[in-house]
């Protein structure tokens, strides 16, 4: 018989707000000391009434609709209990029957296929505090009580455990392009419980699931979903598909999925309206006005730029993967097109004809030098776009200096190198440092007969068929010019000074 897995997630997306969700407590608890971002509301005093941040309505319709889904004109928070010692409350305040947005899709784009995933809904919420366990104790640390979620829950409609990884990392890229959280899941700010169960294949009935928590990594998601597939799959051919809902954790060291919970002891959360907080009423108009602002995409400014600037996939991806990258490469590659419009003026085409006949080298450079070089001395310097000292212009002016083979490419690492640590223009770095190349043939030429007169042993294995050797005469080349040399220049002039 052959089984298909059927996938569902679960996520919780941590909303970087300035504030909590219901107190103006700061949201941004990362390494601060504990308990000092707290107040009566989040600490679950009585008496006391919660008030819901705005700015966290606005950030979950910002997903909502980068998720494709219906923004819900009138929607509940309740009140889900249950007992934790870092849920001071006692309860949740969540969104269960009218949730913020329901009934959306993403259209998945995998290396091996492509396919549409249906979002049951996206509601918001409020996250627990921390518990610390020490050895004979625990400690609370309310810090991230109160930090506003999006719970985000997908149909059971991924296939694989690939496709549930790309729909993370995809998810994670969109609440970055939207700046609404940096979607880190070592950080817990991205987590993600999985729903799997099995079936025959084009059976359509749904079979007892599997929920998997503690998975903290993309990796984890898919070795845990991998590992289910495995275990169940082992019960369809013994006769014992799984016959209840039962709750597993993933266990990172030892690789497998461990029981906790089977369904009779699963948690009661007795929901009921909040009785303290208004019913959420969304106007249209607030509506079209995010429609309005949200960001290009990162699935279709992938597309774009595989389509404007020629560029693979896997390149296209690794340039849109972080907004400001992605505009850093536009900004080059507009500076670029500016200047190379300007100077290679001409009567018979257009603005757009020129730049199309010239682009292609000029973009191969530019996609090159961005994500190898540039992003070496970025990773070595644990630098980010932003913050490095060569504006978009300097590159731009690096690129034409490497176009026009004013440098060789030993020289233009070296100035790339002086630039990232000290910023300033190209050009100035060239003068300052020799590092310009000798493009003036009779200047070359001059070594070259130099080189052939103090090296009749080579020459003469040379002209004997050795050709090789014409490496060697242009490392000899390079030497003697402090590797300012034309190579190219310098190879043509030795093949027919040695005829
Ligand atoms: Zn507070």
């Amino acid at each position: 018989m052959k089984l298909e897995p059927v996938i569902g997630l679960e996520i919780h997306v941590q909303l970087k707000t300035k504030s909590k969700i219901f107190c103006s407590c700061s949201n941004d608890a990362h390494n601060q000391t504990p308990n000092t971002l707290i107040c009566p509301v989040c600490t679950g005093h009585p008496g006391t009434l919660p008030v819901l941040n705005k700015e966290v309505v606005n950030y979950g319709i910002k997903l909502a609709l980068a998720l494709n889904l219906k923004i819900n004109k009138k929607s509940v928070f309740e009140r889900k209990s249950y007992f934790y010692p870092d849920l001071p409350t006692g309860y949740q305040i969540s969104q269960f029957e009218e949730p913020l947005s329901s009934e959306g899709y993403y259209v998945l784009k995998t290396p091996k296929d492509k396919i549409r995933i249906g979002i049951e809904r996206l509601h918001l919420e409020n996250d627990a505090g921390k518990n610390l366990h020490q050895k004979e104790y625990s400690l609370v640390d309310f810090n991230r009580a109160g930090t506003p979620l999006a719970e985000i829950v997908t149909k059971p409609e991924i296939k694989t455990p690939s496709q549930a990884k790309y729909f993370l990392q995809d998810l994670r890229r969109i609440c970055r392009y939207l700046e609404v959280s940096d979607a880190d899941m070592e950080k817990g700010q991205l987590r993600c419980d999985v729903n799997i169960s099995l079936r025959p294949e084009g059976d359509l009935q749904l079979y007892s699931k599997t929920e998997v928590k503690n998975l903290n990594s993309f990796k984890s998601v898919e070795k845990a979903l991998k590992y289910e597939i495995r275990r169940q799959t082992e019960l369809w051919n013994t006769n014992k598909p799984p016959q209840e809902e039962t709750t597993r954790g993933w266990n990172d060291s030892q690789q497998i999925t461990e029981l906790q919970r089977s369904k009779e002891k699963a948690n009661d959360y007795r929901y009921f309206p909040e009785p303290d907080l208004p019913t959420l009423i969304i106007d249209k108009k607030l509506i079209e006005k995010i429609k309005k602002s949200l960001p290009e995409l990162p699935a279709n400014k992938k597309e774009r730029f595989m389509k404007e600037y020629g560029l693979k996939s896997g390149d296209a991806e690794t340039i849109i993967d972080n907004k400001k990258v992605s505009e850093y490469f536009e900004n080059v590659v507009s500076e670029f097109k500016e200047w190379l419009i300007s100077e290679l003026e001409s009567t018979s085409e257009t603005e757009d004809e020129l730049w199309e006949n010239n682009k292609k080298k000029a973009l191969k450079l530019i996609k090159g030098w961005i994500t190898s070089e540039l992003f070496k001395l970025m990773n070595e310097a644990s630098l980010s776009i932003e913050e490095i000292k060569i504006s978009p212009e300097n590159m731009a002016e690096f690129i034409k200096t490497i176009y026009l083979s004013k440098v060789n490419s030993s020289n233009a690492q070296k100035i790339l190198k002086i630039m990232f640590e000290s910023g300033g223009d190209p050009s100035q770095i060239i003068e300052e440092n020799d590092l310009g190349q000798i493009s003036n043939e009779s200047e070359i030429e001059e070594l070259v007969k130099n080189i052939i007169k103090n090296n009749p042993e080579q020459v003469k294995q040379y002209k004997e068929g050795k050709i090789n050797l014409l490496k060697y005469f242009v490392g000899m080349l390079m030497k003697e010019s402090h590797g300012k040399s034309n190579p190219k220049v310098g190879e043509d002039l030795f093949r027919d000074n040695l005829k």
